[in-house]
């Protein structure tokens, strides 16, 4: 077989991903495009997980990279997902964003470069780090549920209560 496995393990030097614009236009939707290559942002409340409380881990979007744990998401009141602490510090990139007359620090992926949205020195101890970041920039993989006491059968479950 040639199945290529990639191991999940931490590797120290992060592979780049690089695409062109037109490649990034291709395969993202169009609020993804925007937030991730265009360093929007999506409005306050509206994201898929701002208000998540499901345990997981929160993949880049745009390459899937692993980026933030659930273990470190709290409800900062703002609308965003919001963590005090990314996955590895390795994960993500930070730079000075000066943009709509305010100073802040940029946060993005360090494998593909997307925008993930800003930190600020408000958060939470104990990093009292709040990384602010655009639900459309990440990726929910939920941790499989594995408090089930010995049932058998391979977790069927009836209806899917998941909006999109
Ligand atoms: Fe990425």
């Amino acid at each position: 077989m040639t199945s290529k496995t990639q191991p999940q393990a931490e590797s120290p030097e992060v592979e780049k991903v690089e695409k062109t614009d037109a490649e990034w236009r291709e395969t993202l939707s169009d609020d993804q495009y925007r937030v991730c290559r265009k360093h929007g942002t999506e409005p306050a409340f509206t994201g898929a997980y701002w208000n998540t409380k499901t345990s997981g881990t929160y993949l880049c979007a745009c390459c899937g990279q692993a980026l933030f744990s659930s273990d470190t998401k709290y409800d900062s009141g703002s609308g965003w997902p919001s963590f005090w602490q990314p996955l590895d510090a390795a994960a993500v990139g930070t730079q000075t964003d000066r943009s709509f007359m305010m100073t802040r620090t940029e946060v993005h992926c360090s494998r593909c470069g997307a925008h993930l949205g800003h930190v600020f020195p408000d958060g939470p101890q104990p990093t009292g780090d709040r990384y602010c970041i655009n639900s459309v920039s990440l990726h929910l993989e939920p941790v499989p549920d594995l408090r089930a006491d010995g049932e058998t059968g391979g977790g069927k479950k009836a209806g899917e209560a998941k909006g999109s």
